[in-house]
Order: structure tokens, then sequence, then C-alpha cells
């Protein structure tokens, strides 16, 4: 399970982001996982949730997942889907062979502390 280590990545980076606003306290974690960057959300969750609980810092922090979609091109008339899982087909000529573009980020989009 890989999320482990990008908790680990995220907690550290909450860390240096607390030193550097003198925060004692991490009330609210949003993250940004893209649909296509392999990172399942509730394994995300429950690395946080037994990573956290030894973490003065983030401890009962609330963490918030947003999904972000990724976008389709169409490899024969270059149409483009956004959605959050690939489609079938192209909606416009019907090809089935389609590229994602982005959709692959892993962002620390806001976080609250005092
Ligand atoms: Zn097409």
């Amino acid at each position: 399970m890989h999320e482990i280590s990008l908790v680990q990545a995220m907690l550290q980076q909450l860390s240096d982001l607390a030193a550097a606003n003198r925060a004692t306290k991490v009330i609210k974690i949003t993250m940004k996982i893209g649909q296509q960057s392999g990172v399942v959300a509730d394994s995300f969750r429950f690395g946080f949730e037994v990573l956290s609980a030894n973490d003065d810092l983030v401890r009962g922090a609330e963490l918030a997942i947003i999904s972000s979609p990724a976008t389709f091109r169409c490899t024969q008339c270059d149409h483009t889907v956004t959605a959050m899982d690939r489609p079938d087909c192209c909606p416009k000529c019907q090809e089935t062979f389609l590229i994602p573009e982005g959709g692959d980020e892993l962002i620390l989009q806001q976080v609250e502390m005092e």
C-alpha cells in the first residue's frame, strides 16, 4: 500500500508548513487526488488515521478528499471528455482509444491550522 508513504510525505509537508506559520495544531486538511493518480482515497484516509494518531500536530484533524476528474482525448477526432471514469468511447466518433490527460495530481490544496 504505497498510500502510507504518500501520507508520510503529506505529514512532513504539514510539519514544515506548521513550523513556517508557527502553528501547533492542524484543524483541517483538504487533499486533491486525481482519478488517474492511482491513489485510492480510502487507503489514503486509512493511512492518515493510523499515522496521525501518533502525531501531535495532526491528531484529530479532519481530512477532506476531493477527487478531481481527468480529461480523455480521442485519438481519432481530438475531442476531449472530462470525466471521473474513462468513457467507453468517444461521444463524437465512437473511437475507443482515448488517452487520459491530467487527473494524476496529488495536491495538498488547503490547510487550516492554529
Ligand atoms: Zn472522437
